[in-house]
């Protein structure tokens, strides 16, 4: 997998001279969901109009609502390395930042976790940096087994998707075996240039072993795979045609692309202000490369964390994104401790809501909040999921079971006060529930769950 850079730039200079009339074709177009050509990408890429940028924004939104209906699937990241032998500009984490590093012991990491499901948390991004000597391989998948084998009450954490290293197919063979949801790796930058600059003298400076990371996963039968980039280290147009192109290769070659991708933008952390970075997104052109990254491939999940605050992600929940995080640290062993004292985060957070404040919010603005876990758990993965996602036969499963693992979290971690409200939105949500069968299945569950049963899904 190689991403040529002259294609890419060729693509963008073609598009400079886009007409509104073309842009309105390409728009109308998206609606139909089938995806555009890399031509009709960049042609949108250029939009400034404001008319068209409110017109790409509700093509955004129609497929979002088509697609997702009202849910969001919330996660939490974990923490359990910040050991990093790589020299990343950008991150607090890089190895030339002194600081007491750590990882995190089996019953840290249960503590972690405990804390966790007692927030609510079903489903997990657990985070680590590249250290073979301090954070083998071993170490993660002995802490995957601690995490999926820690209860609280009620609580368990039903996936973990991994964002770890760039590693090898026996790897990722391992992870499999370990049963992990989706591997995260953010592709950082797409421009090799810009990637090497980024990456000084280490591991990770190897742009065409994290460029194929993905192919060995796939080869080591990982088929859920979530990309990114991290958005302000090199032109976002050209990420944003990359990670098409990226995604393109691995549907010819494996049947399936993306599963998600994540939007990360450059935030400041330890040893890092922003001045030097001449390609920081502004809050304009974020929004809209959401929205056209949400027609380009609307079936991928869009992932948005903490890194934005509060009024960003409830904007781009409308448009673009159908995943985020909720009540996060982002430092080794941060549940435990505040973030003071040695705890170091990877970067700045934006958004320090509890779980229960943004479920709250979303509920008030007519949102799911959904803790489903369900395809990965029934095998619905890679390149089945996808085929029910694109015969939009998704719906029948996601709404009764969002609804479902709220209601679970409303009995499990709610008051009664809560539990009532929760109640009754529950009840009006399925009303617009087309199938008789599946409607009974939803409203059923309220009283199977106060009734002590769990894990109800289709
Ligand atoms: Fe290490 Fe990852 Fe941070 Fe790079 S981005 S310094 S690899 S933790
Ligand atoms: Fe995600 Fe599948 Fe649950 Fe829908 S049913 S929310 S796609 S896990």
């Amino acid at each position: 997998m190689k991403i040529d850079k002259q294609y890419v730039l060729s693509l963008l200079e073609g598009a400079k001279n886009t007409t509104r009339n073309e842009i309105d074709r390409i728009l109308e177009k998206a609606g139909d969901k089938k995806g555009l050509e890399h031509s009709e990408i960049a042609a949108l890429l250029e939009i400034s109009d404001p008319e068209q940028t409110k017109r790409l924004f509700e093509v955004a939104g129609k497929i979002k609502r088509d697609v997702y209906g009202n849910r969001v699937v919330l996660f939490a990241p974990l923490y359990i390395s910040d050991y990093c032998v790589n020299n990343c500009v950008y991150c607090g984490y890089k190895c030339a930042n002194r600081f007491n590093r750590r990882r995190l012991t089996m019953d840290e990491i249960r503590k972690e976790v405990e804390i966790l499901e007692a927030m609510g948390h079903k489903r997990l991004a657990l985070e680590a940096g590249e250290d073979p000597e301090n954070c083998p391989i071993e170490y993660v998948l002995e802490a995957i087994k601690t995490i999926y084998d820690t209860y609280e009450k009620n609580g368990v954490i039903r996936r973990i998707n991994v964002n770890i290293a760039a590693t090898t197919v026996e790897n990722y063979q391992k992870l499999k075996e370990a049963q992990i949801g989706t591997y995260i790796l953010f592709e950082e930058t797409y421009d090799e240039d810009v990637y090497k600059k980024m990456h000084p003298n280490c591991i990770k400076g190897d742009y065409d072993y994290h460029t194929t990371a993905f192919d060995r996963a796939m080869e080591g039968g990982i088929d859920d795979v979530g990309a990114g980039v991290l958005f302000g280290l090199a032109n976002p147009k050209f990420e944003v045609l990359s990670l098409m192109l990226h995604n393109q290769h691995l549907e010819e070659k494996y049947g399936v692309g993306f599963h998600t991708i994540s939007v990360p933008r450059l935030r400041p952390a330890e040893g890092v202000t922003l001045e030097k970075f001449p390609h920081l997104v502004d809050d304009d052109m974020f929004k809209k490369i959401v929205a056209i990254i949400r027609i380009a491939v609307p079936y991928t999940g869009m992932i948005l964390s903490t890194r934005e605050d509060e009024n960003m992600r409830k904007e781009l929940l409308e448009y673009g994104i159908s995943q985020v995080s909720a009540g996060s640290c982002t430092g080794v062993g941060g549940y435990q401790e505040s973030m003071n004292g040695e705890n170091v985060s990877q970067f700045k957070m934006a958004d320090e809501r509890t779980p229960q404040q943004v479920i709250e919010d979303l509920m008030s603005k007519d949102y799911i909040p959904s803790y489903c876990t369900a395809c990965y758990r029934t095998g619905r993965t890679g390149e089945k999921f996808m085929n029910i996602a694109k015969s939009e036969k998704i719906h029948h499963m996601c709404k009764p079971n969002a609804l479902t693992t709220l209601m679970e979290y409303a009995v499990d971690y709610g008051d009664e006060d809560f539990i009532k409200r929760t109640e009754v939105f529950i009840k009006k949500q399925a009303e617009s529930i087309d199938r008789d069968d599946i409607k009974k299945f939803t409203l059923d569950n309220i009283d199977k769950l106060k009734n002590g049963e769990r894990d109800l899904y289709i």
